[in-house]
């Protein structure tokens, strides 16, 4: 047994290390702060009381934290996690619905490395695993983002989805567990495009949503793009194969696009030795994968052409990019000509405003939570800085400050 007094000390050592830092009164000094909305400040003060921002005030002193040189910014939103998706003990691709003690410690070191990199809060899409790990962390038992989540996802298999009545039913099941979504798989690939619901079942489910005050992302490729946008729904993730009509019609409709330009396809293949051999994942599809990759691009770049399209950010990190979400910024920026404060902003502000946050995050603005990171480097000029967060506070309490 160790004496009293060395268990004593080597707890505080932990609660050191552990616990966020914690002041009534923090004043963070900035040379370049983005404020989420697309405008930049130069030479500013946030001031935080408790969890929140209460004021931007370029003499607040004295300075608890000096981020001048550094890209000061909100903390990012991912509107598209599989946040309990993880690598089992033999190294391969779980999935993300297990429930072993074991994948219970995976979804937490997930949740630590999506903060460290800068997320302060993830829409997970879903799985119930979540619903634990999201109120953990909600509680302050755990450090991680924010988490939202889908619970059990509406997946369409046809007339076997069940009728308008059952699947309304099912959408009340998910509002009971806890969801604060519901997500909606409403086709399966760009090689199986078709819609796995019909207009009906689509109506159902997103009517019944919206009755209950939840949003709804739907999964689609080609005709259910525009079938989900005629039924409501709130977003749609992925697109591709979908016309320049169905776009304009998006934005009729206020429909929200989570396209994605690349990060999930690249690490099915930097991961392959993993995945492949798992449920979904036979030898064969790699190549498909790789053929993926400019489909997306094309998609990407085909949107941004649409006037008024409203473009979110999702990475659809899963096992292996977790904490790699910001590569998404890199592809959008790189590969598809999103211009470098449009991705960021997608990613704050935007995603606030599609996950109905815009009062609580998204933005540097007195009243907000205090979600704030910081860069070392610039974004806008080289977007791979990216990678380099070297801060990170959420709802006030500092996890990362390494400038
Ligand atoms: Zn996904």
């Amino acid at each position: 047994m160790l004496p009293r007094a060395l268990l004593v000390i080597l707890l505080l050592i932990v609660f050191a290390q552990v616990t966020p830092t914690q002041n009534s009164r923090i004043v963070i000094a900035a040379s370049t702060l983005l404020d989420g909305k697309g405008h930049v400040l130069h030479n500013t003060r946030i001031v935080i009381e408790g969890s929140k921002i209460v004021a931007i005030d370029p003499k607040a002193e004295p300075v608890d934290y000096d981020l001048r040189g550094l890209t000061v910014l909100p903390g990012w939103i991912d509107s598209h996690v599989h946040i309990t998706w993880s690598f089992g003990s033999d190294g391969k691709n779980a999935g993300g619905g297990v429930n072993t003690q074991e994948a219970a410690y995976a979804g937490a070191a997930n949740a630590w490395s999506t903060l460290m990199a800068g997320f302060t809060t993830v829409q997970s899409v879903g799985s119930p695993a979540d619903v634990p790990l999201r109120d953990a962390i909600a509680k302050g038992q755990l450090p991680g983002p924010r988490i939202l989540t889908a619970v059990q996802p509406l997946t369409g298999r046809g007339d076997q989805t069940g009728s308008p009545d059952e699947i309304r039913a099912f959408i009340r099941n998910q509002k009971a567990a806890g969801a604060d979504l519901i997500k909606i798989f409403a086709a399966n690939s760009i090689r199986r495009p078709e819609p796995t619901l019909s207009q009906e079942q689509l109506n159902a489910a997103c009517d019944e949503a919206k009755k209950l005050g939840l949003r709804t992302l739907v999964h689609a490729y080609k005709d259910a793009v525009r079938m989900a946008t005629l039924a409501g729904c709130t977003e749609i993730e992925h697109g591709p194969l979908a016309s320049d009509d169905d776009l304009k019609l998006m934005t009729q409709k206020g429909t929200w696009l989570d396209p994605q330009a690349g990060l999930v396809m690249e690490n099915y293949l930097l991961n392959k030795e993993k995945f492949v051999g798992t449920p979904g994942f036979p030898e064969e599809v790699f190549p498909i994968i790789k053929e993926m990759i400019p489909i997306y691009h094309q998609f990407f770049t085909q949107a941004l052409k649409i006037p008024g399209i409203k473009i979110v950010f999702g990475s659809d990190a899963l096992a292996g990019s977790h904490g790699r979400n910001a590569e998404e910024f890199i592809d959008r920026v790189r590969d598809c000509g999103v211009d470098p404060m449009a991705a960021l902003v997608s990613a704050n502000s935007v995603a606030a405003e599609a996950m109905r946050l815009s009062d609580q995050t998204g933005t540097i603005s007195p009243g907000l939570q205090a979600d704030i990171i910081a860069i070392d480097g610039d974004p806008i000029k080289d977007i791979t800085s990216v990678r380099r967060v070297v801060f990170v506070m959420k709802g006030g309490d500092v996890y990362k400050n390494r400038k």
